[in-house]
């Protein structure tokens, strides 16, 4: 892998091979854009043109020092991600943590990096930090790094990789060069999944819209979740304020875990982004991610205002949010959220 064969962003990659190719290479980048789009190939092929002796300012991706990166196990290339990212990549184990493995950056990782970026390089003149996750860095951890921007050590690149920029402070922000990463084209990511696992065209259709763009979720997407959505979005159409023991039944159903949940979550926003799409009319079967459910689609918009529709859409993100970020109760944040839907007005 090197620089040029990142793919579906010829804009992000214009703006970097032409910063090398000019000796513009700004001390610090902050990558932005959706998860699993490329970033993280895109900050490893830099740091690989930066540091390649065989290409220089381009990366040639097959001498050692490109490969060692590309493994993370360059001695100038510091890679810095939250513990419980460790973990799911298998580079770390749960038993190496006292408790839960950390969502966090923190500032004993910032500082870590701080003293490794003091030191000379060991291999190559240029150093090279890519902070993973950048946006999981707490506020201690922000206000440290902070004081690296501010002062960075000489002949050192840093890449600050983020899919919610707006966690991070407006100093941190304004002080990196942002490069935007776009949501990839759909049929690149359905090309690209049926490939990778062996799906049938339609399904992996589905799962590269699910997916927003985002190989890397459509490439995590459960395909057995994929083929129980019929069922999840005809019995959640199904239920009704006067029948409560069933809204608990589909809580309890759906909420057995964060993932689970949040699942469900996501197919029923895109499921109300279908039924939006068959309102408005306009070749609403082409945008559709639930081809195969469009009569559904276009009874429940016939019985469901256009007022209606954008509540149900700001309840599931109000409760996606609550679950994902503040930790609360998958089953019972379903529960709140079914009845607000079905009892209190539908
Ligand atoms: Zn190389």
């Amino acid at each position: 892998m090197t620089l040029a064969s990142v793919q579906g962003q010829p804009r992000a990659m214009d703006a970097l091979q032409s910063a090398l190719r000019t000796g513009s290479v700004h001390h610090a980048y902050l990558f932005a854009g959706p998860e699993g789009v490329g970033k993280e190939l895109a900050a490893v092929g830099l740091a690989q043109a930066l540091t390649c002796p065989e290409a220089p300012e381009v990366g040639c991706g097959r001498c050692a020092s490109c490969v060692r990166i590309a493994k993370g196990l360059h001695p100038d290339v510091t890679y810095v991600m939250p513990d419980d990212e460790r973990v799911s990549r298998g580079l770390a184990g749960r038993s190496d943590f006292t408790g839960t493995p950390s969502r966090e950056l923190r500032v004993e990782q910032i500082r870590q990096l701080q003293e490794r970026l003091a030191l000379r390089g060991l291999e190559s003149k240029r150093k090279v930090a890519i902070i993973v996750s950048a946006e999981q860095m707490n506020v201690q951890a922000q206000n440290a790094f902070l004081k690296t921007l501010e002062e960075p050590p000489s002949e050192t690149t840093l890449i600050l990789v983020a899919s919610a920029m707006d966690r991070l402070l407006p100093t941190i922000r304004s002080r990196c060069s942002k490069v935007h990463f776009a949501p990839l084209p759909v049929e690149m990511v359905a090309e690209h999944v049926r490939e990778a696992r062996k799906l049938d065209a339609d399904t992996a259709a589905l799962a590269a819209v699910m997916s927003g763009g985002s190989l890397g979720r459509a490439l995590a997407l459960d395909v057995k979740a994929l083929a129980r959505r019929k069922d999840v979005i005809t019995a959640f159409e199904a239920l009704r304020g006067n029948d409560i023991p069933g809204l608990l039944r589909f809580a309890e159903g759906h909420g057995g875990s964060r993932e689970d949940a949040d699942a469900t979550l996501e197919l029923l926003l895109l499921w109300t982004r279908d039924v939006a799409l068959a309102k408005a009319e306009a070749e609403a079967e082409a945008g559709m991610a639930n081809r195969d459910l469009k009569a559904l689609a276009a009874e429940v918009a016939s019985r469901t205002s256009e007022a209606a529709l954008h509540r149900r859409n700001a309840l599931l993100e109000a409760a996606r949010v609550a679950i994902g970020t503040r930790n609360g109760a998958p089953r019972l944040q379903l529960e709140r959220l079914l009845i607000e839907l079905c009892v209190e007005g539908r």
